[in-house]
């Protein structure tokens, strides 16, 4: 009686622990999808800034444009407007 006991229990704590294991796995996944999520919205908010419109310069040839069309390039800090691909190449 006592072995079969054990052996209930054994399986018992067995499919505890697989189901453990699956609710955290499941939970991680849902944890990824938010934060997927939430980078999604930042970003979002990141590019209109507050919706007034603000012209920029392409570095190139020198057009004003509205910055929410000009492809922006940042780096170390800095960052450079540009009218199109073409003015990014040169
Ligand atoms: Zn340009």
């Amino acid at each position: 009686m006592g072995f079969i006991f054990r052996g209930l229990l054994i399986i018992f704590i067995f499919s505890l622990i697989v189901y453990l294991l699956k609710a955290v796995a499941r939970l991680r996944f849902h944890l990824n999808g938010t934060m997927r999520d939430l980078r999604h919205i930042r970003d979002r908010i990141d590019l209109p800034q507050g919706g007034s419109r603000e012209a920029v310069r392409c570095a190139t040839c020198g057009t004003f444009l509205d910055r929410r069309e000009a492809l922006i390039l940042r780096s170390r800090g800095s960052e450079q407007a540009f009218c199109s691909k073409e003015c990014i190449a040169g």
